[in-house]
């Protein structure tokens, strides 16, 4: 097909490939491995003088599939699955980065990326520095010297900082480095990090895209030259591949994508502007709010507000506590982007391993709390929102009068 197709139809029709059995829905292929013909089909099968499936290390029709869908969506030359998003984002930078490299990483990371920059790569002699994603001084300062890689989130876990993506990359590609940009939070839908000028995009799939809490998978979208010469042999050999199974739940997931995300921002939007209005609340951050401190940046470079809202409770960890247990519907959970609301209480959860004065320099409180709003409606979000955050008033009257 010639015309250019719009996203959602991308998402229910990208890449599907029947078989000769005419099935109206992607078949799965759950196989490890691949017969041949014959010797010879087999050898030229390893030779590449021929396109056969070999391995499900490799490669599966499923996730063949699966793939095809998401370079369609993101404008990706290529992509490749992996069993979770940390695979994704390891694999991105270690197929890359060999000893005496340089990288240069936004201080607000997802916990195990940080961990991967800040613990894991410097074990094999790659030098990883840090600046505050959202201060482009300090990236100018930082890829004065060159670079092999910048790693960068936006909008962060859990204070939705933004990184100006525009800006980061030119001076990326002046210090020699390729761009990686976790657009987890954004999704697919809401941020178009390799027209803004990145060359790598990473996902976990287990987030928005299943977005159904059943299953692990990640991504790494980028260039032709660099998925094969540089990305491929590197899980070809270390193994990181997703199960065909996964692939399967995560297309029909993909297939109600931008529904879903179309109502989870309307939704985060409207609960946001709620928890703004209450007095129990120090401070609410949602992108699209005209109070969030990068708001100009997030309507510049995103088509939404995502489906995230952190906020300040008054007070400290017993009454955010007190808050988070008094939720009926909400559930607690450090899961995001699924059909379900979840809170977590990233001080003590997702962010606890982090140094307490690297906590603070994120901005992560005793009283922060970071919602994935769901697909329920949003009347009963408020109502759950609502008796939860009064019910921390009882408990200051109570210590009150203790
Ligand atoms: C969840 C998440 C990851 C890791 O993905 P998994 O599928 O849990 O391995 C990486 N980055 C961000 C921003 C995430 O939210």
């Amino acid at each position: 097909m010639s015309r250019k197709l719009r996203p959602a139809t991308q998402l229910v029709r990208g890449g599907l490939n029947r078989s000769n059995h005419g099935e109206t829905s992607e078949a799965m292929f759950l196989t490890s491995g691949f017969v041949y013909d014959s010797a010879e089909q087999a050898e030229a099968t390893f030779k590449s003088e021929i396109e056969h499936y070999q391995y499900s290390r490799f490669a599966n029709p499923t996730t063949t599939m699966l793939e095809e869908k998401l370079a369609l969506l993101e404008g990706a030359d290529l992509c490749r699955l992996m069993a979770t998003g940390m695979a994704a984002v390891h694999s991105a930078l270690l197929s890359h980065l060999k000893t005496g490299d340089r990288l240069v990483a936004s201080r607000a990371l997802f916990g195990s990326c940080h961990w991967i920059v800040s613990t894991l790569l410097p074990r094999y002699g790659i030098e990883a520095e840090f600046v505050d994603g959202a201060d482009l001084d300090q990236w100018k300062k930082a890829l004065s010297t060159p670079a092999a890689m910048v790693l960068l989130e936006s909008p962060s876990n859990p204070m939705l900082e933004l990184v100006d993506v525009v800006a980061v990359a030119k001076l990326a590609h002046a210090a020699g480095a390729l761009v990686v940009v976790d657009n987890v939070f954004a999704t697919p839908l809401l941020q178009r990090p390799l027209e803004q000028g990145a060359d790598i995009v990473v996902y976990s799939c287990t987030k928005h895209m299943d977005g159904q809490g059943r299953v692990l998978g990640g991504a790494v979208l980028g260039p032709k030259k660099w998925v094969t010469e540089v990305l491929m042999p590197f899980i070809r050999n270390t193994g990181p591949a997703m199960s065909p199974f996964n692939a399967w739940v995560i297309l029909k997931g993909l297939e109600t994508l931008k529904l879903r995300v179309d109502q989870m921002c309307r939704n985060a939007a409207a609960v946001a502007d709620f928890l703004s209005e209450r007095a129990e609340v120090a401070r609410v951050l949602y992108p699209f709010r005209p109070d969030h401190p990068q708001h100009a940046l997030a309507v510049k470079q995103m088509s939404g507000g995502g489906t995230l809202v952190t906020f300040d409770v008054k007070g400290g960890k017993a009454e955010t506590f007190r808050f988070m247990n008094a939720l009926k519907l909400v559930d607690v959970s450090n899961n995001l982007g699924d059909s379900r609301s979840l809170v977590t209480h990233p001080a003590t959860t997702t962010h606890m391993r982090l140094p307490e004065e690297e906590r603070a320099r994120l901005g992560i409180t005793a009283g922060t709390v970071r919602l994935s709003v769901g697909l329920e409606d949003v009347a009963d979000l408020i109502e759950d929102l609502a008796d939860a955050l009064d019910a921390i008033g009882g408990a200051a009257a109570v210590r009150a009068a203790e």
